[in-house]
């Protein structure tokens, strides 16, 4: 069973009368949803994945749906670190710590404030979040879980 609804969903963490995560890849639904059995909450699904999709999630148990999350999350832990990385060295580069020996517990916290907030950071967070997304989504399409 599919439908939609014209108002625009929440984002993440707002409540709202509709479901605003994807059940497929864990980003925000944008109306279409799927029926799992009568009786039952209706599954809702981003613009990116397809009723096949949530089809295949509906049929698997947990111990497989996890190892496709454990999959998706190494994956995006390898694609991303470097992007990571470079956004934690960038900032404390700026602060004039050049190696471990100059940092101290005043400028540690410092530095991981100027860390959360940068945009380097935010980026490397988001590319985490989509990369992991893109991941289980292609995976759960092609059911590539290597056993
Ligand atoms: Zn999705």
């Amino acid at each position: 069973m599919t439908w939609s609804h014209s108002s625009q969903p929440s984002l993440l963490g707002v409540q709202d009368i509709f479901p605003a995560i994807c059940a497929v890849c864990a980003r925000r639904s944008h109306g279409l949803a799927y029926g799992t059995k009568l009786g039952e909450p209706v599954w809702w699904l981003c613009d990116f994945c397809v009723y096949t999709s949530a089809m295949k999630v509906s049929e698997m148990n947990t111990m497989k749906l996890n190892q496709f999350e454990i999959m998706a999350m190494e994956h995006a832990a390898k694609e991303t670190v470097e992007d990571v990385l470079d956004a934690i060295f960038q900032q404390l580069w700026g602060a004039g710590i050049k190696s471990l020996e100059d940092m101290n517990g005043a400028n540690y916290k410092t530095v991981l404030s100027s860390v959360a907030g940068s945009d380097d950071y935010k980026t490397a967070v988001q590319k985490i979040l989509l990369t992991y997304s893109n991941q289980i989504r292609k995976d759960v399409q092609t059911q590539a879980i290597p056993f």
